[in-house]
């Protein structure tokens, strides 16, 4: 039974917002959700639209055993309902195993906003997003992903505590993703490559956004050679001026021959399409959801093809956010130490795969259980 929620209207209205969200109609979806092969005994799934300007957003809460569900607000032109509630789920389920890999205690949410973030961005339309949140009481926070960004989080804050990444709360987690990346290719590379370091190492780079503008930096900084794809052409442009990058096509750049193909776009890019087509050592790289499948862990694993989990080798920003609601300085000394330690979980990961003769992801997923569960004992004993 889908129920049908009321959103109260306890918050002050800005200034200069028109306040939509009163016409918002909001359903608890999570009987609904359980038909999709993705649900994975979601704790809620909240369907939030609006008649009159079509707004319409899903909110996912994967699981809040390690603390409260914490994960971006992604804005994408998904081509139905479908496909995005599809994604919310995966995405969801992937921030609870990112934190507990990280070790911290939070658990795994997500919101995914269907609308074109070129077009379709408006102030109202984040205020919505931010008074829903607000009426989660801190169940979930939420913060900036893919097609969002610092100012639509702001906007968000006008109505809600619960958001991360926004100017006054820790901003752009980026740069430390990005770290967190450029430490799991090393590992990458020291395993396969049996390199010590990235010099003359070639990585190909999809997607040349927040995250992966600044891992081109960073690894261009180390000698790495570049072959960069986008579909903004602009965006290309300037990695081939700044870091000497050669272009590859959006379409295509799976498949160049590198030492390392870093997927910083969207998800599901291995697949029974591309992985044939790969001609790398290393998949490493920050996009969410990389395998379309999970049985694509293990087409990788035969194909010869290491894999850096992705929700291992990308919590670099959420271990980054989280430092930031402990009070510390995201993008300090402290954050950055944490973040650098990523390397380690992979290359531990690695080492368990090879010894088992298993896919690197089914070792992080099973790491990622055994966690919960521990502490879900732990819960047992104590009440
Ligand atoms: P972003 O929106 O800033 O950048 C995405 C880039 O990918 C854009 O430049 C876009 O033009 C490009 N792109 C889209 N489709 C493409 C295609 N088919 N081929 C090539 N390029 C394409 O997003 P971001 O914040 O850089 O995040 C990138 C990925 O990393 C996402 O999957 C996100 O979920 C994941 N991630 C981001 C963070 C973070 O801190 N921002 C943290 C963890 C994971």
């Amino acid at each position: 039974m889908t129920e049908i929620l009321t959103l109260p209207d306890t918050r002050p209205r800005q200034d200069g917002i028109a306040s939509s969200y009163q016409d918002l109609e909001l359903k608890d979806i999570t009987a609904k959700a359980q038909v999709f092969a993705d649900f994975d005994d979601h704790e809620w799934v909240l369907d939030a639209r609006c008649p009159f300007t079509g707004l319409h957003f899903i909110i996912a809460i994967h699981d809040t055993t390690l603390g409260p569900a914490l994960g971006g607000c992604r804005m994408w032109p998904y081509p139905s309902a479908t496909d995005a509630m599809r994604d919310a789920l995966r995405l969801s389920r992937g921030m609870t195993c990112k934190a507990a890999l990280a070790d911290l205690d939070l658990g795994g949410g997500k919101a995914v906003i269907i609308g074109d973030p070129k077009t379709d961005k408006c102030e109202d339309l984040f205020a919505s997003f931010g008074a829903v949140v607000e009426y989660l009481g801190g169940r979930y926070i939420t913060g900036e992903d893919l097609g969002t960004s610092v100012g639509d989080m702001d906007w968000v804050e006008k109505q809600t505590s619960h958001v991360i990444g926004t100017t006054r709360r820790g901003g752009d987690p980026a740069s430390m993703t990005a770290l967190g990346v450029s430490e799991g290719i090393k590992a990458g590379a020291r395993v396969r490559l049996g390199s010590e370091s990235l010099a003359g190492v070639t990585v190909a780079v999809q997607g040349l956004g927040h995250v992966g503008y600044a891992l081109c930096k960073r690894l261009a900084g180390e000698g790495a050679r570049l072959i960069v794809a986008d579909i903004d052409d602009d965006r290309i442009a300037r990695a081939q001026e700044q870091f000497g990058a050669a272009r590859g096509s959006p379409g295509k750049i799976h498949a160049v021959e590198a030492d390392v193909f870093a997927p910083c776009a969207l998800g599901a890019v291995l697949n029974d399409d591309t992985i044939p087509e790969l001609r790398c050592e290393v998949v490493a790289g920050s996009a969410n959801n990389q395998l379309e499948a999970e049985r694509h862990g293990e087409a990788l694993r035969r194909r010869g093809i290491l894999y850096a989990p992705d929700y291992v080798i990308n919590s670099g920003g959420l271990i980054s956010v989280a430092m930031g609601l402990e009070g510390e300085n995201p993008n300090g000394a402290k954050a950055g130490a944490l973040v650098c330690r990523i390397g380690a979980t992979l290359a531990e990961i690695f080492v368990r795969a090879e010894a088992e003769g298993v896919s690197p992801d089914l070792i992080a997923n099973r790491l990622a259980r055994e966690r919960i569960a521990r502490r879900h004992a732990r819960i047992a004993k104590v009440t």
